[in-house]
């Protein structure tokens, strides 16, 4: 038996001019995502997307389809023959799998096909009310507040019932909205700043500073993992670019004052992650810092370090606590990985007193000491690109 699904997206609607380049990208998102299913197919029809499939796959066609950014929510439809009966019968169906200890539910019916010989409303109270004289005093009508919706739609191809919805991801279509490049570090934050990128439509390349031999194999594969994990969300490969960075941590270390150490780190971070972006047309920076959780995220240590680049960098969680950001690192899955205990290079060269507030102008004077360019040049040099599945 072949079983449909209702796909429903949210704000692709308000994209105007842009709304069919939308779809088209959600369709191919979709397909990806379902090409391991010999007989799943994905279609738009009728202003609706719609996907099918063999019965025996319809739950993990779903949880594929629920890491597909751009989906709102997702409808299992039955199929019925073009009467009352039948659609009641597919109402009950409905109205026990989603509400099974009862409750309020309301029918609603669109009819697309005008030839059936009944207007609207009449058809949802009429199988309503065929269907209550089957269902217990457990339940109930509500036309305002109900607890379930249930669909009825009539078209010349046949007849659709549909009620509960699975939660999509929401968001927007991976690919709508341009490349930007993530600074994935090992730890719980970035990740999720990555997640939530996608989820706003933009594909990713992931950008790691390693400093081997102080940071070990262990602490590469388990940024590897994560862009496993990211990349299940992608609905495409990940492409990671490792930044053999440790000369520079070392210069930093020997020419420059210890309080100032990371916030220089990162302005090299920054600097290399911009030269990267524009070789891989990536059109900005996007990093897991928030305010406030460590010396180099206070509005004083962010500003001094964006002054070494002029790309857009985005930080989705600025404003979020770390609970919440765990939180959603649990869900999307990077947690457990995330918090394997392997060195990342921020944690191993870490001063005891990090400066606070730093001054511009004082950094550039303490860089003075670098040969930044060289350093840069190098560090490319020596870098690795993988493509992680
Ligand atoms: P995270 O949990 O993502 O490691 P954090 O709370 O440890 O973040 P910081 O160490 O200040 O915070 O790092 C802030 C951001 O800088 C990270 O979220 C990440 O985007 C970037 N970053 C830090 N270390 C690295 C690294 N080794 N490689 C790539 N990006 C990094
Ligand atoms: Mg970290």
């Amino acid at each position: 038996m072949r079983n449909l699904l209702l796909i429903r997206y949210g704000e692709l609607g308000l994209k105007g001019k842009n709304k069919n380049q939308f779809i088209g990208r959600l369709v191919r998102n979709m397909r990806t995502a379902l090409k391991d299913f010999d007989h799943a197919t994905v279609r738009s029809s009728w202003g609706r997307l719609w996907a099918e499939c063999n019965s025996d796959q319809q739950d993990e066609v779903i949880i594929a389809l629920t890491k597909v950014f751009g989906i709102y929510s997702i409808s299992p439809v039955i199929e019925c023959d073009r009467n009352l009966e039948a659609m009641s019968e597919a109402v009950i169906q409905i109205i026990h799998q989603y509400l099974p200890n009862g409750g309020t539910f309301k029918v609603e019916t669109r009819r697309a096909d005008k030839t059936f010989p009944m207007p609207s409303p009449q058809i949802s109270r009429e199988v309503a009310m065929l269907a209550f004289k089957q269902l217990d005093d457990n339940y109930d009508a509500d036309f305002f507040t109900p607890e379930l919706m249930v669909d009825i739609e009539i078209r010349t191809e046949g007849v659709f019932v549909y009620g509960g919805k699975i939660h999509g991801a929401g968001g927007l279509p991976v690919g709508t909205g341009g490349k930007a490049m993530l600074l994935l570090s090992g730890g719980i934050d970035s990740p999720v700043a990555g997640w939530m990128a996608m989820r706003r439509g933009l594909q990713i390349e992931a950008i790691h500073f390693h400093s081997f031999p102080f940071t070990g194999e262990q602490s590469k594969e388990k940024v590897i993992d994560l862009c496993r994990l990211l990349a299940k969300w992608q609905g495409r490969s990940v492409k990671l670019h490792i930044i053999h960075f440790t000369e520079i941590q070392k210069a930093i270390r020997i020419n420059c004052p210890e309080d100032y150490g990371i916030t220089i780190m990162r302005r090299m971070m920054f600097r290399i992650a911009q030269r990267v972006a524009k070789e891989r047309e990536g059109l900005a920076l996007v990093t897991g810092e928030s305010i406030g959780q460590v010396a180099s995220q206070t509005l004083e240590s962010m500003s001094v370090i964006n002054k070494v680049v002029d790309i857009p960098v985005i930080r989705p969680l600025v404003a979020l606590d770390k609970e919440d950001i765990m939180k959603v690192a649990k869900q999307i899955g990077t947690y457990e990985t995330s918090i394997l205990p392997f060195e990342d290079c921020c944690t191993i060269f870490l001063p005891k007193f990090p400066k606070i507030r730093p001054v511009s102008a004082e950094a550039e004077e303490m860089e003075q000491a670098l040969d930044i360019e060289e350093l840069i040049n190098e560090a490319l040099a020596k870098s690795e690109q993988l493509n992680i599945k």
